[in-house]
């Protein structure tokens, strides 16, 4: 392989050749920030890309490297992250023209944990405004495009991620997923992502969007990066008062243990996730992931979660909740953008409203209204009140699930990629693609998406899903690796994102 191809690489891969010193972390660098030159007009993944940053990392890697130094087994493969994650004097918008122009005076708790590992930080990617959507679009600086084909949506919130990472513009990259930000963006693009645990992965410099729904998660191209990937970015911080007091799990040590022989696995089909409104080559491709584990020797059963139904509803009640307060504090006054009224007088409230109206996109206002009014006094039990119990219910059929199966299996999204614009003018079936992964967050499980081949009909990549319980993430990481070494020797896998074969830009 010539070093203009390392590119191909896994970040295991990659970290091999570093350790072995068959390249250097510098050169690693160039060799990605040329790829994201190219074809940047093409994909727009990133609202800032970092060379200059990314290489000072590098070099000093390097010099260690040199010097004999002990280093992190992964330290010096570049990685990106997604724009709501603060990073010292680096611009971060999330994507929002209200923060254009701020730079962060701290960094947040897994930019020290990338700094300390030795990783690169090749640059900021795009996401749909303070990762409220499904497709990108929401950005407001222009969508992402997937590389598999685009015209298509890389999926949202964290396309720009995802579509780094599928086009190979960096080996591995960060994601947030509130309500399938990760997992979803995964399915649609052919990569794998994974939402840790609520608390596994401290959010102290994540830009909140719904706090008791957000985590940090990794964006990788196999389960075994995204495993090693979560391992660096994991653990406990005194700074997140929700983070998981405890110690990091040995996930990539469990992978190194695991055959390919699933015998006494019990897996779970969840009946409210399949049929209506999912598309066939989905349903084939999910089927056909269910089958490869049973073959391997795990136990299937079909699974009954009644209030899964409501879950999508409860969503859309609680998330905008907690955004209306979590965005109060972009106000003119504390951050970025201020606005003054065009005329009258010039009042702090005016000011706010100006900025405010000037800052936000439509679908940010949309939710801080919905969120102001399921709180307001008139409506509070009726919606917000309803919908935690309905959270409740949703924990108690996953507790259930989960005392007859070990891990629960369902695709990670109703259909593949769609078209620009297809879903643009309608929330409610935009909100529609989340209906899978939602459940994740409202009851703090880990999920990951795995890529299962493409759909027959259009050709473009299908995620499934796996749930295992709270804390159960080594066990996620399992039947994940699993089911893709399955799936790698089934008669069909997954082919290469054309991406792959893009030397000078997309033709
Ligand atoms: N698509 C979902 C939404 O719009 C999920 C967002 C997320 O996970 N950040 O709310």
């Amino acid at each position: 392989m010539s070093n203009a191809e390392l590119y191909l690489l896994s970040a295991h891969e990659l970290a091999a050749k570093l350790v072995a010193k068959e390249v250097t972390s510098e050169e690693l660098v160039r060799i990605f920030a040329e790829r994201i030159e190219h074809l940047e007009k093409d994909v727009h993944a990133f609202l800032f890309v970092d060379v200059e940053g990314a290489l000072q990392t590098a070099k000093q890697v390097d010099a260690d490297r040199a010097a004999g130094k002990k280093l992190h087994p992964f330290a010096g493969v570049p990685i990106a992250i997604k724009d709501n994650m603060v990073q010292r004097g680096k611009p971060t918008t999330c994507a929002s023209k209200i923060l254009e122009g701020w730079l962060p005076p701290y960094d947040a708790t897994i930019v020290l944990k990338l700094q300390e590992a030795g990783l690169p930080i090749l640059g900021k990617t795009n996401m749909d405004e303070f990762a409220m959507g499904s497709s990108t679009e929401h950005s407001a600086f222009g969508p992402t495009r997937n590389p598999w084909d685009l015209e298509r949506i890389p999926g949202g919130s964290g396309g720009g991620s995802a579509a780094a990472v599928a086009a190979f513009m960096v080996p591995w990259a960060l994601g947030s997923d509130t309500g399938g930000s990760i997992r979803q963006p995964g399915a649609v693009t052919g990569t794998v992502g994974a939402k840790p645990t609520y608390g596994a992965v401290s959010r102290y410099g994540l830009i909140a969007m719904g706090s008791s729904l957000d985590q940090i998660g990794p964006v990788t191209r196999d389960v075994r990066d995204a495993a090693a990937l979560q391992m660096i970015i994991g653990g406990h911080d005194p700074l997140d008062s929700t983070s998981l007091d405890e110690p990091v799990p040995d996930i990539t040590g469990a992978l190194a243990k695991i055959g390919t022989d699933a015998t006494g696995l019990r897996v779970g089909v969840v009946k409210q996730l399949q049929g209506e409104g999912y598309q066939a080559g989905v349903l084939q491709r999910f089927q056909q992931a269910v089958e490869r584990l049973q073959e391997a020797g795990a136990n299937v059963v079909e699974v009954d979660c009644p209030s899964f139904e409501y879950a999508l509803a409860a969503y859309y009640l609680i998330m905008p909740a907690e955004v209306s307060s979590n965005l109060a504090r972009f106000d003119g006054v504390r951050y970025g953008l201020r606005v003054l009224p065009q005329e009258g007088e010039v009042t702090t409230e005016r000011m706010m409203a100006a900025t405010r109206e000037a800052g936000f996109g439509d679908e940010v206002k949309r939710r801080i209204i919905l969120g102001t009014h399921v709180l307001s006094a008139g409506y509070y039990d009726a919606y917000y009140g309803s919908a935690q119990k309905v959270r409740t219910l949703l924990q108690r059929d996953l507790a259930a699930a989960f005392e007859q199966c070990d891990v629960l299996l369902t695709p990670t999204a109703p259909t593949t990629a769609f078209k620009f614009g297809d879903k643009l003018d309608d929330p409610m079936s935009m909100y529609l693609n989340d209906v899978a992964t939602i459940p994740a967050n409202m009851a703090g499980i880990p999920g990951i998406s795995v890529p299962a081949g493409v759909a027959p009909e259009d050709g473009l990549p299908v995620g499934v899903q796996i749930l295992a319980p709270a804390r159960g993430d080594v066990t996620m990481y399992e039947v994940a690796a699993r089911m893709e070494a399955q799936l790698a020797k089934s008669s069909e896998p997954m082919p290469p994102c054309p991406a792959a074969a893009w030397k000078e830009g997309a033709k």
